[in-house]
């Protein structure tokens, strides 16, 4: 039975280095929760400890109302998948998926329902004789899946899964585990280092950085409101402009806009901006002279490097649209925000303002 999973106040340490400090999570009951960040965080060393291969220095992990810091990892009813499969090349698809069935002594009867249950969820069903030297990466990780799921755990967890496969690959299958999630309504804690599977499979996302949470939010939350510099830039692209506040009116490079703060902030602060954020005009409109240094198509858009004010370079996209034409490197263009989208930070990045 699924149940939620509480970490709170752990703490890691490697002799003097504190790879995990401190940090508290609730994740629901049939949540689909990501632990995101760069290499080295400490996503890796956190989810170990949930499954009992790391132990705990300090702080509490439960699953539900039951401490489980001092249970052995194959007493925890945690189902695993990491980034290598890690099936048992010498069991068939059907041996590896009943391993953990057999192990628990279900009847013979009982591991076959189960295990045609979760090979059918997973569409393997038509494999369960092969080897897995037989199958291919994706379906490998399918197998790792069936395997994780048929013994029903508490919480699932998964440590990259997707990272050794190809990229269109990759993209079929957050589908296929998101749906298999949401239909077994199974707590799940999924580490990436890769953001945008982390925007498009999860719940909620907690964004690591030295071993602290830097932010925990729905994923629309993490990419238009980051609670600080770190986050905006992690997360999808931010030029990053130093401005004036003063009550709610923003200065940079000459020009005031109003924004509408959550907080009283006066002096120095952060502008960030993301590509969409804002717009190009070839005629003066107000907005704040540029150049454009360079263009690159995209397909649907093209993203432009424009150079403000002589001092800072800001990226903009503009979206393909009938009588639209690339502008040029050289090219000299007026730049204005969206007011309402944009963030602002305290000057040490570490805050929002809006
Ligand atoms: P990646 O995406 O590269 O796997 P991660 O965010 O999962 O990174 P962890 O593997 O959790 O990071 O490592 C966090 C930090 O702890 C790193 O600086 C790492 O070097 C250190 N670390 C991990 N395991 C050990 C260990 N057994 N002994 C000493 N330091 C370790």
């Amino acid at each position: 039975m699924s149940q939620p999973l509480f970490i709170e106040e752990v703490t890691k340490r490697y002799g003097d280095f504190t790879a995990i400090d401190r940090v508290s999570i609730a994740i629901k009951k049939g949540e689909f929760f990501t632990l995101l960040g760069p290499s080295g965080c400490g996503k890796t060393t956190l989810l170990r400890m949930i499954a009992g291969f790391n132990s705990i220095e300090a702080g509490t992990i439960r699953f539900g109302e039951t401490v489980i810091n001092s249970i052995p990892a194959y007493k925890r009813n945690a189902g695993m998948v990491f980034q290598n499969y890690a099936i048992f090349p010498h069991l068939s698809v059907f041996d590896n998926v009943a391993y953990g069935l057999k192990a628990r002594g279900y009847t013979k009867e009982n591991i076959e329902k189960d295990v045609e249950e979760v090979l059918g969820l997973v569409k393997m069903s038509e494999y369960k004789d092969r080897q897995p030297s037989q199958l291919s990466g994706g379906q490998q990780q399918r197998i790792a899946l069936a395997r994780a799921i048929v013994i029903k755990p508490d919480v699932l967890l998964m440590d990259e899964p997707l990272s050794n496969l190809d990229a269109k690959l990759r993209i079929e299958m957050r589908s296929v585990i998101k749906k298999i999630q949401q239909n077994l309504n199974i707590t799940t804690v999924y580490v990436t280092h890769d953001q945008e599977e982390a925007l498009a499979m999860s719940d909620r996302i907690a964004v690591m950085n030295l071993g602290t949470v830097q932010q925990i939010d729905k994923p629309l939350e993490i990419y238009t409101r980051p609670q600080n510099t770190f986050v905006s830039n992690f997360i999808g692209i931010s030029s990053f402009i130093p401005c004036t506040v003063v009550g709610n009116a923003v200065s940079l490079l000459g020009h005031t806009f109003a924004i509408k703060l959550k907080k009283q902030h006066t002096g120095e602060a952060i502008l960030a901006v993301r590509p969409e954020e804002a717009s190009l005009s070839i005629t003066d409109n107000g907005g704040i002279p540029g150049r454009i240094q360079f263009a690159t198509f995209l397909g649907d858009f093209i993203n432009y490097e424009v150079e403000l004010g002589g001092e800072r370079v800001i990226q903009v996209n503009e979206y393909l649209k009938e009588g639209l034409a690339i502008k040029q490197a050289g090219d000299v263009v007026y730049v204005s925000f969206d007011h309402k989208s944009v963030n602002l930070f305290t000057s040490d990045g570490k805050e929002s303002l809006v």
